[in-house]
């Protein structure tokens, strides 16, 4: 049987995660990963890594959105369950989301029946756990990846697997189709170049990594507020800022943040910085998991599946949507040859 061969452009939790997925999934596949950034390169590296879809996460449907967050779930969950949970990083985490605006902030129908407890604050809970006094609560149990962890973590498996990583910058998706019989575009925000795609847009946001062991629980209020509990250290946050391409970060953003957080948790006043990220969200109104034939240089076919624009959530949805694209995968190369 002829061997397919795969590239997947981009190495963040998307490319990762589906390049692993390809191999486990098509036996006779011989992926690699083409990518000109990695780990600290790449966005996915900011993330705080929490399994927490937000209501502005969307496929082409709500049966299809839905089902890329069950699927990934359980693809987390099983993880965590092993007995390499801790060194994939991904963990267990509990704790709140306070609004003082509406109750709707609070809920997330998405994985309310999902994880294991989802259920309103109680009335101490929303009166008595932070200085201020909140109107709404909940109290939910989900999981964390660490991207520090695992996307090194998936790099080594995809290796140690029979993968080929290799260093490179892609100027044109079609010109893959020299070497390769499918591309698998998972480049996030470089896909406004690689696909001319003017619906993807950047989110900037900005977090400081701090040292507070001492803190077991996540906490989310108003105002884009957050701290999330890591492996190695507690996520602040954070901002969403639509169009800016600006990787610096910002004092100001800093300091409301650190005053954000710390008026919510008080313990975390002088808790020591680590580093300040700065990350862009690949925004898209609709994530793109889509099948598209190209014509090359050279005069032939090539396939190609698009897999990006996962903007906050793509910690989240990577293996839902993962499993999507190799199912597209499949699909295109059965009209070549029986897998
Ligand atoms: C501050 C912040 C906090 C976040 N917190 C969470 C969270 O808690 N939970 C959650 O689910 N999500 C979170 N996210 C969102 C999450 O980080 C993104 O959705 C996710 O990282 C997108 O992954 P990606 O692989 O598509 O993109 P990236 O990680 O950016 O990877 C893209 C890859 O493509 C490569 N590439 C691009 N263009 C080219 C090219 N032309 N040639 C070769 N290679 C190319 C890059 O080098 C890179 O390797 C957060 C994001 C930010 C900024």
């Amino acid at each position: 049987m002829t061997d397919l061969k795969v590239a997947v452009v981009g190495s963040g939790v998307i490319g990762l995660t589906t390049a692993i997925e390809l191999q486990k999934s098509i036996r006779n596949a011989n992926v690699s990963i083409l990518s000109d950034g990695f780990n600290e390169d790449t966005t996915s590296w900011v993330a705080a890594g929490i399994f927490r879809p937000g209501g502005e996460f969307k496929g082409e449907n709500k049966e299809i959105t839905q089902k890329w967050i069950d699927d990934s779930w359980y693809y987390w969950k099983n993880i965590q369950d092993s007995r390499y949970g801790a060194e994939a990083g991904v963990t267990e985490l509990s704790g709140y989301t306070f609004s003082n605006r509406s109750e709707n902030a609070v809920r997330n129908p998405y994985i309310e029946k999902l994880v294991p407890i989802y259920r309103p604050a109680t009335e101490t809970e929303l009166t008595s756990l932070c200085p201020q006094k909140w109107k709404f609560g909940s109290y939910y149990s989900t999981l964390l990846i660490e991207n520090s962890i695992y996307l090194p973590w998936a790099t080594e498996k995809f290796k140690a697997d029979g993968g080929t990583v290799i260093h490179q910058r892609v100027d044109s998706l079609p010109s893959l189709g020299e070497k390769y019989d499918i591309v698998v575009n998972c480049a996030g925000l470089g896909s406004q170049t690689l696909c001319n795609d003017d619906e993807l847009v950047p989110v900037r946001g900005q977090v400081i990594k701090v040292d507070a062991p001492w803190l077991k629980m996540f906490f989310y209020a108003d105002s884009s507020t957050y701290i999330i509990p890591g492996f190695k250290s507690v996520t602040l946050g954070g901002c969403r800022e639509l169009g800016s391409y600006d990787l610096n970060p910002d004092k100001y953003v800093s300091l409301g943040i650190r005053e954000r957080c710390e008026n919510l948790v008080p313990s975390l006043k002088g808790a020591r910085e680590i580093r300040t990220l700065v990350g862009l969200r690949p925004y898209r109104k609709s994530v793109r998991v889509e099948k598209e034939t190209k014509i090359c240089m050279c005069g032939k076919k090539v396939k190609i599946v698009h897999h990006y624009g996962h903007g906050g959530y793509g910690v989240t949805a990577a293996p839902g949507t993962s499993l999507h694209a190799v199912r597209l995968v499949k699909e295109m190369w059965a009209g070549n040859s029986k897998l």
